[in-house]
């Protein structure tokens, strides 16, 4: 079994490299992001408050968002894998994943982050929102979620390169460049620490 983290700032391409991994590797895909806007789109409670945080590009509450993510990975018990993308967003939600996963004894295996430059990020994010319809991605929210990336969330590279799990690679480049990338060094470190 393998466990995959992406991280990588807003923008940075996770969710289509999430879609590459998950076809190679066959795991199931736990995106916190899709997981809330589908939930808006369904109009329940939880949808109602998180939509509170994400049309200002805040960090929904930590208590909510494990909650919902633990409810989800339940029902891939069988699965080979899982892949996170968008979770952990700070290193409370790093241990918290942590502890879930070791208790199962289905450590993380790999943590993949993505590196794209700052005004390369802005230029992704406003030509998606033309397509997405998303209500975060508008410049100002944008700044908000850049701010936050970089305050809460990158400080988990630290947490695990202490655990020796962190690939990081350039997502500057087109998607099959990124994903032979990201790829080759899954298989690497699959090899390396015996994780088949
Ligand atoms: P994403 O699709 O990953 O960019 O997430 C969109 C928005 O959903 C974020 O800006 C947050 O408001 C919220 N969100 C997604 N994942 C998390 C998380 N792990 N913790 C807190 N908020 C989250």
């Amino acid at each position: 079994m393998i466990n995959i983290i992406l991280l990588g700032a807003p923008g940075s391409g996770k969710g289509t490299q999430a879609e590459k991994i998950i076809q190679r590797y066959n795991l199931v895909h736990l995106s916190t992001g899709d997981i809330f806007r589908e939930e808006i789109k369904k109009g329940s409670a939880i949808g109602i408050l998180a939509k509170s945080y994400i049309d200002k590009g805040e960090l929904i509450p930590d208590s909510v968002v494990l909650k919902e993510l633990y409810r989800r990975a339940l029902l891939h018990k069988n699965a080979k894998g899982l892949i996170f993308d968008g979770f952990p967003r700070n290193e409370k939600q790093g241990a918290m994943l942590d502890l879930l996963l070791r208790k199962k004894k289905k450590p993380i295996s790999i943590v993949v982050c993505l590196e794209v430059p700052e005004e390369e990020l802005f230029v992704r994010i406003l030509k998606r929102a033309q397509i997405s319809g998303r209500t975060d991605d508008t410049e100002e929210v944008i700044k908000n979620r850049l701010r936050i990336y970089r305050s809460e969330t990158e400080p988990l590279k630290e947490y695990y390169k202490k655990q020796h799990k962190l690939i990081e690679v350039n997502g500057n480049r087109d998607v099959l460049n990124v994903a032979h990338s990201v790829s080759t060094s899954i298989d690497e470190f699959i090899e390396n620490k015996n994780l088949k």
